[in-house]
């Protein structure tokens, strides 16, 4: 093989309970993709191949530290031929990284310290930079940032109503999902409205709206950490800073256990006391399931409500994640409500999963497109590579 040559460029998307990995050619062909997902549920995780059968993958005891070196090992590396560069996924990039960087150790330690801001995923982000370091020593790795998307939000909108000195300190609303965004935002052209401005929805575990125009971000509902906006699988959305003071001496002063319960024990999985997971609520019969889901609607329209006054307007409407992709009811709630807006749902495009979900007369339209934070970091691989 000549100087510089490889067969794939490696993406790693470590989220909240998953590990997500592709391979791609050097012309961005995908010749892998897959899923560890379940991890530390209390169940015993679960490896999705594309085209296979989901498999146990290691014991419910186990972490992404643990899970890492395993699945890179024995699932990742025979399959990838030469690697030329491996990508990461970090969520939490703050004022230290605007844009993808190869990775050093000043690199990992500025990352580390951006870990408190959001720890339910940052450490599993740094655990696949470390077992990739170990597995591949001297590869490229590349860190692309949540965050980096969102830098072009205007400060009167990523600084907050505290006395300005904060935000010379970094307490602003950095905003989150920006991979995902980043996927929206190249795919704006095929859909017709690359120019405009556009709401666009990532609803997954975790779930974030940015508004876009003429696919720029320039208004996000996550803040400072990924706990604003969005009620979600297990984190609150937007609160009452009153009410977090509240529970903050309700704990007795307790960080930790607030942090627990904002963090993890919130959202739909608090609402329902059944699951985060939309599935299992959509599923149930329960009245506390259905409760949390209207809550979820009730609060993803509001939210997107607020983008599209603060954009002036609205051109689009752009479900993504896995909620967004795959639950034609969460949808069709939404866009139910949204008819204000004209926003005119054509309900057999929506249960078909039709990329276009409104009538042909619908006077603004609202589509799908399936989040690929991995083609999104592939491509910065290949562009650090190309130097
Ligand atoms: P992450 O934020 O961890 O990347 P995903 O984007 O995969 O998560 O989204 C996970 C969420 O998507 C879960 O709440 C799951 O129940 C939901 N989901 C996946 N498929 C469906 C479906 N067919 N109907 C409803 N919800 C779904």
């Amino acid at each position: 093989m000549p100087d510089g040559a490889y067969d794939s460029l490696l993406a790693l998307n470590c989220g909240s309970s998953s590990i997500k990995f592709a391979l791609f050619t050097p012309d961005m062909e995908r010749t892998l993709s897959g899923l560890v997902e379940a991890i530390g549920h209390g169940q015993t995780p679960r490896l999705i191949l594309a085209g296979a059968e989901a498999a146990p993958f290691g014991t419910q005891d186990q972490g992404h530290a643990d899970l890492l070196p395993r699945l890179i090992e024995e699932i990742i590396l025979p399959r990838a031929g030469a690697i030329g560069g491996i990508g990461h996924r970090v969520v939490h990039g703050g004022e230290l990284f605007t844009t993808p960087i190869a990775i050093d150790a000043s690199v990992r330690s500025g990352i580390a310290t951006l870990a408190p801001l959001a720890p339910g995923h940052q450490p599993h982000n740094l655990a696949g930079i470390n077992a990739a370091m170990t597995a591949l020593p001297g590869v490229l790795q590349v860190a692309c940032f949540d965050t980096a998307f969102h830098a072009s939000v205007p400060p009167v909108r990523r600084e907050m109503p505290l006395p300005r000195a904060y935000a010379r300190q970094g307490l602003i609303r950095y905003g989150f999902h920006g991979l995902s965004y980043e996927h929206v935002a190249t795919s704006l052209s095929r859909l017709g409205v690359s120019k405009g401005r556009v709401v666009a929805c990532h609803l997954g575990n975790g779930s974030s709206i940015c508004g876009m125009i003429d696919g720029t971000s320039r208004w996000t509902s996550m803040g400072f950490t990924p706990l604003d906006g969005l009620m979600m699988g297990q984190r609150p959305g937007r609160l009452d800073p009153g009410a977090v003071l509240w529970l903050l001496d309700h704990f007795g002063g307790d960080a930790e256990k607030l942090s627990k319960l904002l963090y993890h024990q919130s959202g739909l999985s608090g609402v329902s006391g059944i699951s985060g997971d939309m599935r299992a609520l959509l599923a149930s019969h329960e009245p506390d399931a259905a409760f949390a889901i209207e809550m979820y609607v009730d609060r993803l329209v509001a939210e997107i409500g607020a983008a599209a006054a603060s954009l002036e307007g609205i051109d689009a409407l752009v479900f993504s994640g896995g909620i967004g992709e795959n639950s034609a009811p969460i949808r069709a709630s939404a866009l139910v409500k949204l008819e204000w807006l004209g926003f005119a749902l054509d309900p057999d495009a929506n249960a078909a999963q039709a990329e276009r979900l409104t009538a042909s007369n619908s006077a603004r339209h609202a589509f799908i497109v399936k989040a690929d934070e991995e083609l999104v970091i592939a491509r910065a691989v290949a562009q650090a590579l190309a130097g």
